[in-house]
């Protein structure tokens, strides 16, 4: 083989009469636009030389990733994709996608204006684009379609979710999926085709697969799909741009496809995926634990304590194939404990095969000797919420534990420190905070304590995305940063709940916000009697929650709680709740008004935005960006909302202030009182986005 020029994005080689496009744009061949026009030279300079076939094949990890994201929302530089489908077009002979590692996007766009595709085993094949608020706009709702045939295509479309080159091969849009070096098998596929005189049919001449489709089946198809997306506008767009492949000649059908495109390019819903996408990438950069920072390779983990947290943790690791030992004080909660897990598995909503749960089972051994600890490279306590349990469990880790090992607490307010000071290892240690269920929420806080090394952190935050997790690194102090915003909720919950709401208003405002459940009905799953106990340990007070409790009503455990419970959980508001409600206002002398659904929405959000900006400027995150990314991981907030900083930041951090003061007045809630960094940034005409790029490494650098 033969190298015939050095450009920069798009080698060039031949084979023969075969010519050989090699996209490479490390580390995962976006299509940014030089690489575009270095690829329509390619196809032409291929053309020119008389090439009998063209391969266009990826280097480095992947074929490509798509899209160049940073030029959204930026003036179009040509050549866009669809010039580069128009050169495929035009060449003479077949030009084969030669797809390994993934293709995704705008990457598989590409491939689908050849003529033919080469997988190699195992590759990912998705059109994400609706994850990030858009849909795919290079032709590929126009073109999928055509090849696999509507329904297939609205799924993947409308999901954003990946396929294999095997699944890729059985719905038709993968011609061959190969083993060995892609580059060969492509050419090879190539050579054959010229060899026994193929003609391939471009995808946008096809119509086998869209004439005289069912179009009420496809509607059908639609309505079903677009319930799960819920005030989504991109899944619509979706649905509407497949449909114009049924519909419109291909032409026409890419003129709708780029005008659905354009509707929401620009969106907010877009901006706030695309702000999420983003944070959850920056977020993997923490300060003082550079790339590189050695970590301890987690072979083998423990767990101490089988209950609610425990158990869910242990689950994570034995689903991720990493042995792990449970260790309880108990026997009788080690059983029961580990028999929740299995019953869990088996009752999950994409239930593993029988099979995979043994598998799984076996590698979690529990025991009630600590001393079982020893040969776990990380060890992970859910133990009782009490710093003396815990004080005591490390101390007792200090003796067992293996020299390096890395030992962390799940502890939702106690202190890293305190704990850390119960070993002589304090270097080794944090806090891994995971959110129940710990088998399914993704978010995962590394709380970094005072003496706590750049290698734990790492490993932390490695095992952590082993295990399928998001981790955000954040500091020691009470409640970290969810737990610490949203508690600043409760209290004007209250005062809403006295002033003239009833519970069943304040969700159905958060739930058509977006959230996947509202708080009141999320505390009657917790249950009421927890936040009443550490109402009661740290001296405060919430009359109507605590009147509830009073009551027996614990949520869902007893049946009722802020709602009453049918038999099949479904939720139904309660006159004995409406009554609690309206005697605590009378007792309290308030006269109840009517309180319009902007001002609730304010009134939950602003307190969590004002509580986020003081532990930005006390550094317990080091972004406002990173308190977005535990918000959409940590408590179900929708991601095309952006999180709660994006949304003060989108509101303008000058109104932010003025909403504040007002409520603080008019509520009397020192909380609201605006944190001194809105003060600042509402005078400078700042937003957390752009103190964010200021206080990044690259910013600094530059
Ligand atoms: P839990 O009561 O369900 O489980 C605690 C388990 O620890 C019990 O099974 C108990 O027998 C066992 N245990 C107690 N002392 C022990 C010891 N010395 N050695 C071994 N095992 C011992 O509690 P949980 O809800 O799983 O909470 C555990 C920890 O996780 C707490 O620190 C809690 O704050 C934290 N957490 C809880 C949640 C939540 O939503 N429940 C969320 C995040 C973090």
């Amino acid at each position: 083989m033969q190298q015939q020029d050095e450009a920069h994005y798009v080698q060039h080689a031949a084979e023969g009469d075969i010519h050989i496009l090699r996209l490479a744009n490390p580390p995962v061949n976006t299509l940014r636009a030089a690489l575009r026009a270095e690829l329509v030279a390619g196809l032409n300079a291929a053309r020119e030389a008389g090439a009998k076939a063209v391969v266009i094949v990826g280097t480095g990890r992947m074929f490509s990733a798509g899209a160049e994201m940073t030029e959204f929302g930026k003036p179009r530089v040509p050549p866009g994709l669809h010039d580069i489908a128009e050169e495929i077009a035009r060449f003479p002979g077949p030009v084969v996608a030669g797809i390994h590692g993934g293709a995704y996007g705008g990457g598989l766009e590409l491939a689908l204006a050849c003529h033919a595709r080469v997988a190699a085993k195992g590759t990912k094949l998705a059109l994400p684009e609706v994850k990030r608020g858009i849909l795919p706009g290079g032709g590929g709702t126009q073109r999928m379609p055509r090849l696999i045939g509507p329904i297939p295509a609205l799924r993947m479309i409308v999901s954003g979710e990946p396929v294999t080159a095997e699944e890729a091969l059985k719905l038709g849009f993968v011609d061959e999926v190969a083993e060995g070096d892609i580059e060969a098998a492509a050419v090879a596929f190539a050579r054959r085709a010229l060899a026994e005189g193929h003609r391939f049919v471009l995808a946008r001449d096809r119509t086998d697969k869209t004439a005289g489709a069912d179009l009420a089946a496809f509607d059908a198809e639609v309505e079903a799909l677009l319930r799960r997306s819920r005030g989504m506008l991109a899944p619509v767009n979706c649905a509407k741009s497949v449909r114009a492949a049924l519909t419109e000649p291909f032409d026409q059908g890419l003129q709708t496809e780029r005008a659905l495109f354009n509707e929401l390019v620009n969106s907010e819903q877009s901006l706030a995926l695309r702000h999420i996408f983003f944070a959850e990438r920056e977020a993997q950069k923490v300060p003082g634990v550079p790339p590189g920072t050695p970590t301890v390779k987690v072979a083998k983990a423990a767990v101490i304590g089988a209950g609610t947290m425990g158990g869910g943790i242990a689950m994570c690791f034995a689903a991720a194939g990493i042995p792990v030992t449970v260790v309880e004080a108990d026997a009788e909660a080690l059983q029961k404990g580990i028999e929740r897990c299995a019953a869990n598995w088996r009752r999950s909503r994409n239930a593993p095969p029988e099979e995979e749960i043994r598998r799984r089972l076996s590698l979690m051994t529990g025991t009630t000797d600590m001393a079982a600890v020893g040969d776990a490279d990380l060890v992970i306590e859910a133990v009782f919420e009490d710093i003396g349990v815990k004080e005591k469990v490390f101390a007792e880790l200090d003796r067992h534990a293996r020299p390096g090992a890395i030992l962390a607490s799940n502890t939702s307010t106690l202190d890293i420190d305190r704990i850390a000071r119960a070993t002589r290892r304090p270097r080794d240690v944090l806090g891994m905070h995971f959110f129940s269920p710990a088998n399914i929420m993704r978010l995962l806080e590394i709380v970094r304590g005072r003496e706590t090394s750049p290698e734990a952190i790492a490993t932390a935050m490695e095992v952590g995305k082993a295990i399928g997790k998001v981790p955000v690194v954040v500091g020691n102090c009470d409640g970290f940063v969810g737990n610490r915003m949203t508690g600043k909720r409760g209290p004007q919950i209250e005062k809403l709940l006295a002033e003239g709401c009833l519970p069943q208003d304040i969700d159905r405002v958060m739930e058509s916000y977006g959230m996947a459940m509202g708080p009141l009905a999320t505390g009657d799953l917790a249950g009421l009697d927890i936040g009443a106990a550490v109402r009661r340990a740290r001296g405060t007070v919430a009359p109507i929650a605590d009147a509830l409790v009073a009551a027996g009503r614990y949520g869902q455990k007893t049946g009722k709680g802020w709602y009453r419970y049918d038999e099949n959980r479904r939720r139904h508001p309660d006159p004995e709740v409406e009554r609690i409600i309206l005697e605590t206002s009378q007792r309290l002398g308030i006269t109840r008004r009517r309180i319009s659904d902007e001002e609730i929405l304010d009134r939950l959000l602003l307190p969590m935005v004002n509580e986020g900006a003081r532990i930005l400027e006390e550094g317990i995150a080091t972004r406002a960006s990173d308190i977005d990314v535990v918000f959409v991981h940590g408590f179900g907030w929708p991601a095309w909302r952006g999180g709660p900083m994006f949304w003060a930041d989108r509101v303008g951090l000058k109104e932010v202030r003025d909403r504040l003061a007002r409520y603080a007045a008019a509520t009397n809630d020192p909380n609201l009182q605006p944190a001194p960094l809105i003060e600042r940034l509402a005078a400078e005409g700042g937003s957390f986005a752009g103190l964010d790029r200021a206080r990044s490494p690259a910013a600094a650098a530059g």
